[in-house]
């Protein structure tokens, strides 16, 4: 059964929504302020209204989308600000879709079940490059086959790239898709975690970096290692490497040939 999380501190019409949610077969759970909606169970999707008691919708939809997993839960502002610099500001704090009052039960639907297909195709086919593999629907990521550890926010950046291999993405789309915000003063948190990423999936060249302008994951995959070689002496060499090599440039992003060149000159005798 699908969840929705239902964050209106205007009983009447909470209640009138979720009745008819349910008798269209969603599991409706209420909650009247931003507080709530933060301690809420994860849902599939949250209707989100804007002006609440303690806490503006748009911050809280921000702050939703670093809680739950990016893409994992669909947001709808539904909202009486409907002027378009309003619908603007929703749209990038990280919601799906944006509703005006009074609405249409019909057309919230709708909007619930366009949104959902979206969010379910986004994350539900596995994708891989190379010998990386990642299933948006398990949070798993394996590397030839074997699980590679990564955290949240490792992981959400591996999905953006994934779904674009051989295409830049910008370090601003990267840092709103991740982080909600473009503040330049994250790049140095982004420059980080691409960091950890390369060694941790620890195949050269998969990870570019296209200086100034963002990342790119190599369409054909980077190179990995040969088959019959062992990962723990080839990573033990290059990961710190590249690891090192972001936390000490933190002005100059690392270049793609960084990693594959340590990666090589390990391996020469
Ligand atoms: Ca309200």
């Amino acid at each position: 059964m699908i969840k929705v999380l239902l964050v209106e501190d205007d009983v009447r019409l909470a209640d009138a929504l979720a009745g008819a949610l349910e008798a269209g077969g969603y599991a409706v759970d209420q909650v009247r302020t931003a507080e709530g909606a933060l301690a809420a169970e994860p849902a599939d999707i949250v209707l989100l209204d804007l002006g609440l008691p303690d806490m503006d919708g748009i911050e809280l939809c921000a702050r939703l989308r670093e809680r739950h997993d990016v893409g994992d839960t669909a947001i709808i502002m539904v909202t009486a600000r409907g002027r378009q610099r309003e619908r603007v500001r929703g749209l990038r704090s990280g919601a799906d879709d944006y509703v005006v009052k009074p609405l249409a039960i019909e057309e919230l639907c709708a909007r619930m079940e366009a949104v959902l297909r979206r969010t379910r195709r986004r994350t539900d086919t596995p994708l891989s490059v190379g010998p990386v593999r990642v299933d948006p629907a398990t949070r798993a990521v394996t590397r030839g086959g074997r699980p590679v550890e990564l955290t949240r926010k490792e992981f959400d950046l591996l999905v953006a790239l994934v779904r674009e291999p051989g295409t830049v993405v910008s370090r601003e789309h990267l840092l709103l898709r991740v982080w909600q915000t473009t503040w330049p003063g994250t790049l140095r948190t982004l420059e980080v975690h691409i960091g950890t990423l390369r060694s941790k999936l620890d195949v050269p060249g998969l990870i570019e970096t296209v200086r100034g302008v963002g990342y790119r994951l190599a369409a054909d995959g980077g190179t990995p290692p040969p088959p019959d070689e062992e990962p723990t002496g080839h990573s033990a060499s290059a990961s710190p490497g590249a690891a090192s090599a972001v936390s000490a440039a933190p002005a100059a992003p690392t270049t793609s040939a960084a990693p594959t060149g340590a990666a090589t000159a390990a391996r020469r005798p």
